[in-house]
């Protein structure tokens, strides 16, 4: 292959190279070269698939999807038969085949294609197999002098996700396969070894993982590295199995299995994994994150974990009560205490007695609300409304919040002697949006409770539907995915399935931009296709500018075949697919509005 001499991809622009370049000769080379680039359409029309004859295919290589899920238990089954060294051994190897046969597939196809482009186009190659979404922060090449250097984030990589599930967040990175891809790929188009290194990872608690590249001979001491991807090299000793990583997190907890607690994702074990650690303790616990993301069931979750599980659970909103009355529901009343107490009351404290107090939305109590709590929370004694007695109360407190409690201390609207005490322990729920690899779970979930709840009888979710839930933001979380499924559930007639229509009434489709199999085996733009055969424009429909509603849609489309057909209503329904009854209901329905 023809390469370039030393290409940086920070300073690398078209012109910049073409100006480096002395002749015309070598500058029409480039060009050529340059359009030789593979582009992300490129490599996606690479992908076919053939449903007919039972085969997948990247460009010449045959491929088969399994289930990330099955990806987990088969990683799994290596780490617990041979051990994690070995185990990380086989799976960098086997990644580095894979990332081999994807730089070969580019050498085949691309054969005049300049370096920087088509290592980029591995990363692209890499998204598109649904392992991992690469974000380039650097590429560093010269070819001729065999030198690699590389930095890249990844974000929500398969194989940590799987790892996250069962072990938990640890010490060590654990993406290796991928790891092993990258060097297989980058290795592969050098044509050096280049090793890469994990240097930070979700399994151990980042946010992102962080990967280096460089040539082997750039890094110094590589014998570690050798070690796992040399399957002929020194081994790493076999350890014994017992002291292999126990599968002991969360989400294969059977206590924090249970049926409202759903998710696999990283994110979510994260939460899990914290909210696990800390239940059996007495710790107050701080859990915050956006409105819908399930607090009141992680608190309750807490609180059937702990050592209290069999004392009172009393959750309390102290945005629902007003103000003049939060202290007395807190702490309770003695008769005549005020206008309208007829009788003694105890308050949550008291009823919470030897268990858990849920106090929702704490940000919105008064700051007199908060140094009665605050008093309450130190010298675990309260006084009812009305009296002076102190009452001696053991409560662990659990308090929520949507708000940033240390932005509302640094603007004088929570005590920080209060953050403080309920700061111990805290959580961070993640919004549905960062855990869309829940999605399929909380659906299914969601589906069958409401039709259970509701006594219907549907037979699924259409695929339409289900692609535009999965690429939906969920403003309101969790509580509003179920909000959608439930009204989708009602709204679907019995036996059939619940579709588009039912669970987005007026609000804007969810934006879709999936690839997904054409008549002829390849992936296309669904979006794509609908423009090329539709007479109605769709083209400007998702910029984002403007909304339209499922209604607007379909009386657009009934409009549009009753102009074609000439006005013809029993001609407009046969080409929409409608009786002419349907038909001739549904445009009415729209005259009522
Ligand atoms: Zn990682």
């Amino acid at each position: 292959m023809d390469y370039p001499d030393r290409i940086s991809l920070a300073s690398m622009s078209r012109q910049s190279q073409s100006a480096a370049n002395d002749t015309d000769s070598q500058h029409i080379n480039i060009q050529q070269q340059l359009q030789q680039t593979p582009t992300l359409e490129d490599l996606t029309e690479c992908l076919r698939f053939s449903p007919g004859d039972g085969r997948i295919w990247l460009n010449d290589q045959r491929m088969q999807l399994i289930h990330t899920s099955s990806f987990g238990v088969l990683r799994r089954e290596i780490i617990e038969a041979f051990g994690i060294k070995r185990a990380r051994g086989i799976m960098t190897r086997t990644g580095y085949a894979s990332g081999a046969r994807d730089a070969e597939l580019i050498r085949k196809r691309w054969p005049g294609a300049e370096l920087t482009s088509v290592l980029i186009a591995g990363t692209q190659l890499h998204a598109l197999e649904g392992a991992v979404q690469v974000e380039t922060l650097n590429i560093d090449v010269d070819a001729k002098k065999g030198h690699y250097e590389g930095e890249f984030l990844w974000h929500h990589c398969t194989e940590d996700e799987e790892h996250i599930a069962t072990y938990g967040i640890g010490s060590e990175p654990a993406c290796w396969w991928e790891l092993g891809y990258a060097m297989g790929y980058v290795s592969g188009l050098v044509g050096s070894l280049v090793i890469f290194r994990e240097v930070e990872c979700r399994a151990m608690g980042h946010s992102v993982c962080r990967i280096i590249g460089k040539t082997a001979k750039h890094w110094g001491n590589i014998d570690e590295d050798m070690a796992y991807l040399n399957a002929s090299g020194p081994q790493p000793p076999k350890e014994p199995r017992q002291e292999i990583y126990l599968p002991s997190d969360s989400a294969h907890d059977p206590v924090i299995n249970e049926p409202q607690m759903i998710g696999a994702s990283a994110a979510f074990t994260a939460a899990s994994h914290s909210l696990k650690k800390v239940a059996p303790t007495q710790a107050t616990v701080l859990l915050s994150g956006e409105s819908g993301v399930g607090k009141e069931l992680f608190a309750t979750m807490l609180h059937r974990m702990s050592p209290r599980s069999h004392q009172p659970f009393v959750a309390f909103n102290c945005a629902a009560i007003p103000e003049n009355l939060i202290e007395a529901e807190l702490f309770g009343v003695e008769k005549g205490a005020y206008t309208g107490a007829v009788q003694q009351r105890a308050g949550r404290f008291e009823r919470a007695d030897g268990g858990t107090l849920f106090l929702d939305e704490i940000a919105t109590l008064s700051l007199e609300g908060q140094s009665k709590l605050l008093r309450a929370l130190q010298e675990k004694e309260i006084e009812r409304v009305g009296s002076s007695k102190a009452i001696k109360v053991d409560v662990r407190v659990v308090a929520a919040t949507n708000v940033d409690l240390r932005e509302a201390v640094e603007c004088g609207e929570f005590r920080s002697d209060l953050f403080y005490r309920l700061n111990v322990f805290p959580i961070l729920l993640p919004p549905l949006r960062e855990r869309r690899d829940d999605l399929p779970l909380l659906i299914n979930h969601f589906f069958h409770h409401y039709c259970r709840l509701h006594d219907r009888t549907l037979s699924g979710i259409t695929q339409k539907a289900t692609q535009a839930l999965l690429h939906y933001d969920f403003p309101g979380n969790i509580r509003e995915l179920q909000n959608i499924i439930e009204r989708g559930v009602i709204d679907a007639d019995n036996e059939n399935p619940v579709d588009l229509h039912n669970l987005f009434r007026n609000e804007p489709i969810p934006k879709s931009v999936l690839y997904s199999v054409n008549s002829g085996g390849a992936l296309s733009n669904t979006l794509q296709n609908k423009t090329e055969t539709s007479e109605l424009s769709f083209s400007n429909l998702f910029t984002g500018k403007e909304s339209i509603s499922i209604d607007a849609l379909e009386q657009q489309i009934l409009q549009q075949a009753v102009k074609t057909a000439g006005g013809n209503l029993a001609e407009a329904a046969r080409r929409v697919g409608l009786t002419r009854a349907q038909l001739a209901y549904r445009l009415k329905k729209s005259d009522k509005t």
